[in-house]
């Protein structure tokens, strides 16, 4: 009677009641996490300029790990939440990312997503098989502006772009989704509106995120025209989904927000980081300098228990300066600031 998605939603509402009375009456500072961020791999085929990432691209910090590992990781953040949005590096770079996927069905995971650059796609259509949501990066429709921004070749660019709807539509016939992420930065400001025209042409919904460079929006220190620009392009938006809601993946608040580079009361463990050899990472280190870097392995132990140990969650909110205007900090925290209209977008 209750499938995967509807159990799933079950605990996920739930999770958001009891932040909500931690956060809004208790005043609390931490909350439990909405999500788990599985971080499969810090290995990447591209390079771009601007990835929040790039301090741990390429190190060997944190092994990848083998299928039985994988599965004691899956196993223990099932107990956290289960949502699982995986992602890297480059989580196509994995060798398990399919058996994976397959594996987080099979425990009850929902939703399932993976956030790839989409370059290997083409290679693994499973992912579209086994994720229920599969986003993809296209910062321009334009093929060599999309491969300076990834500092790759143009080619598999192209593969990308040309096989867009077919992605779609197989994603779609097992009853999944694929969703296009275009990260805005002065250098594609001004071709945003052409990829928002792609998603509309090959009915795949588009996610929009600001680059954050020193934990704020890059665009908010660029030339005055470049800001009138990109906020054009957010008004442009915001009616979009106001006139076709189902193109914009963002909430209309998250939208306002970060057209005007709002700031908002982030609470960073909203969604749980692990890292590549399944050591969860401190929620911000900005925020909690004081606390670990790595809250511990959990190859070793519960993730409750690391997350008691690490943090301590009778401590009371503390705001931040800064302004991480990214959609995984904004929207749970915006959901929590603002539950009637959380209680909306979800119904719509
Ligand atoms: S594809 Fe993602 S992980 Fe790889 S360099 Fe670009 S932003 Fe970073
Ligand atoms: S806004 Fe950025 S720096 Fe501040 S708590 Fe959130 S993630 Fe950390």
């Amino acid at each position: 009677m209750f499938n995967r998605k509807h159990r799933a939603q079950a605990r996920i509402i739930w999770r958001w009641v009891v932040n909500l009375w931690r956060a809004l009456i208790l005043g609390k500072d931490h909350v439990l996490p909405f999500v788990n961020v599985f971080h499969l791999t810090h290995r990447c085929d591209a390079n771009c300029t601007w990835c929040s990432q790039r301090e741990v691209i390429g190190e060997e910090e944190h092994p990848e790990l083998p299928h039985e590992k994988l599965r004691i990781v899956l196993l223990r953040l099932f107990k956290i939440s289960p949502a699982l949005y995986i992602t890297g590096g480059e989580p196509t770079m994995h060798n398990e990312l399919v058996p994976l996927l397959k594996l987080a069905r099979e425990l009850g995971f929902w939703p399932i997503t993976v956030n790839a650059n989409g370059l290997q796609l083409y290679r693994f259509p499973e992912i579209l098989q086994y994720a229920d949501r599969t986003v993809v990066s296209l910062h321009s429709h334009d093929t060599h502006l999309q491969c300076k921004i990834l500092g790759i070749r143009p080619r598999i660019v192209f593969r990308l772009i040309t096989n867009l709807r077919a992605f779609r539509r197989l994603a779609e016939d097992h009853g999944n989704k694929l969703f296009i992420n275009c990260v805005l930065s002065s250098e594609n400001v001004h071709w945003a509106t052409a990829v928002l025209k792609l998603c509309i042409l090959n009915r795949t919904p588009l996610t929009i995120n600001p680059v954050i460079i020193d934990r704020k929006p890059a665009l908010e220190t660029a030339s005055v025209t470049m800001r009138q620009e990109y906020q054009a392009f957010l008004d442009l938006v915001i009616k979009q989904k106001k006139t076709h809601p189902w193109v914009i993946t963002n909430t209309r608040r998250y939208l306002m927000q970060t057209r005007n580079f709002g700031s908002f009361h982030c609470r960073p463990l909203c969604i749980m980081c692990v890292n590549p050899d399944g050591t969860v990472q401190n929620p911000c280190r900005a925020k909690y300098p004081y606390v670990d870097e790595v809250l511990g392995s959990l190859l070793k132990e519960e993730a409750l228990v690391l997350l008691n140990r690490g943090l301590n969650f009778k401590d009371s909110f503390t705001g931040c300066k800064h302004n991480c205007c990214k959609t995984c900090f904004v929207e749970p925290a915006l959901s929590l600031a603002h539950p009637f209209s959380a209680i909306m977008s979800f119904v719509h």
